[in-house]
C-alpha cells in the first residue's frame, strides 16, 4: 500500500473556473482520511511540471488564460511524461480542450493544444450552460456522473479515444452525439464543474485507486447528501 501521494495542480492561477482547485483538496481529503499523506505540488507559469508525479489536475479557465496555458504546456515535456508512463491525469473543461490537438479560441482562431488527446474543439452557436447528468461508459461500475457545465467549445472525439459517459441530461461535448468528456489512456476528462469530484466522489476513489490500488471503504454521509442534492436539481 502506497503511503504517500504528489498531486500536480497545473497552473492553478490561470486554470479554476467555478471552484475547480476543489478536485485537488477532494483527492487530497480522500486520501488522507484513509491513511494516505499527501503532497500538493502547485505549477504556476515559469515552472515545469514535474514528470515523476502519482497524479495531475488540470482545471477550466476562460479564453485568453487557455491560450496562455496551452503555450506553456506545450513548451514542457512534464505531462506528456507523466501521461506516457500512465499517471492519472483529471482535466476539466478548458484543461481537456487544451490537451487535445487543437481548439478555437474566442476570436475563431486555431490555437494547437499539447497533442496528448486525440480529439479537436470548435464552437457551439449557444454556449452550454447548466446541470449534467451523464452515465458513465467508459469506467465500470461509475454511478451516474453529476456537475455543472459553461462553454462554448464543442469537442470532437477522434478514433484512439473514447466518451467518458453518456448525457441523460445537458450537453456535455455538443458535437452532435450526447457524450459527455473523454478518456484517453490514464486521462479522465470531463466538462463538468461542481467541482467534479466533490459531487461525484466515486470518480475521486477511482482515480486515487489507478495509483495506490484498493482503497479502504469511506463513510462521507456529507459528500453523498451533497451529491444527491444536486442530483435531484438536476431531474426537477
Ligand atoms: N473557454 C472554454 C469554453 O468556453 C472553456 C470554458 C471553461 O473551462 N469553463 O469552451
Amino acid at each position: 500500500m502506497i503511503e504517500h501521494l504528489t498531486i500536480v495542480h497545473i497552473l492553478p492561477g490561470l486554470l479554476g473556473s467555478y471552484g475547480d482547485v476543489g478536485n485537488v483538496l477532494v483527492l487530497r481529503h480522500r486520501a488522507e482520511s484513509r491513511g494516505i499523506k499527501v503532497t500538493i505540488v502547485n505549477v504556476h507559469p515559469g515552472e515545469r511540471v514535474p514528470a515523476s508525479a502519482d497524479l495531475y489536475v488540470i482545471g477550466g479557465g476562460q479564453g485568453d488564460e487557455e491560450t496562455c496555458a496551452a503555450e506553456l504546456l506545450r513548451r514542457d515535456t512534464g505531462l506528456a511524461n507523466a501521461f506516457q508512463r500512465g499517471a492519472p491525469i483529471l482535466a476539466v473543461c478548458a484543461g481537456l480542450q487544451l490537451l487535445g490537438e487543437w481548439f478555437t479560441d474566442s476570436g475563431g482562431n486555431k490555437v494547437a493544444g499539447v497533442g496528448l488527446l486525440d480529439l479537436v474543439t470548435t464552437r457551439l452557436r449557444v454556449r452550454a450552460v447548466g446541470d449534467v447528468l451523464a452515465e458513465v461508459t467508459a469506467i465500470p461500475d461509475m454511478p451516474t456522473l453529476i456537475g455543472f457545465e459553461n462553454h462554448l467549445g464543442a469537442t470532437v472525439l477522434g478514433p484512439t479515444s473514447e466518451p467518458l459517459a453518456q448525457v441523460r441530461h445537458g450537453v456535455g461535448n455538443g458535437a452532435g452525439e450526447p457524450v459527455e468528456g473523454v478518456a484517453q489512456g490514464s486521462v479522465v476528462g470531463t466538462y463538468l464543474h461542481g467541482p467534479v469530484l466533490a459531487l461525484n466522489p466515486a470518480l475521486a476513489d477511482h482515480l486515487l485507486a489507478s495509483v495506490v490500488g484498493h482503497l479502504l471503504p469511506m463513510d462521507d454521509e456529507r459528500a453523498e447528501k451533497f451529491r444527491s442534492s444536486r442530483i435531484s436539481r438536476a431531474q426537477g
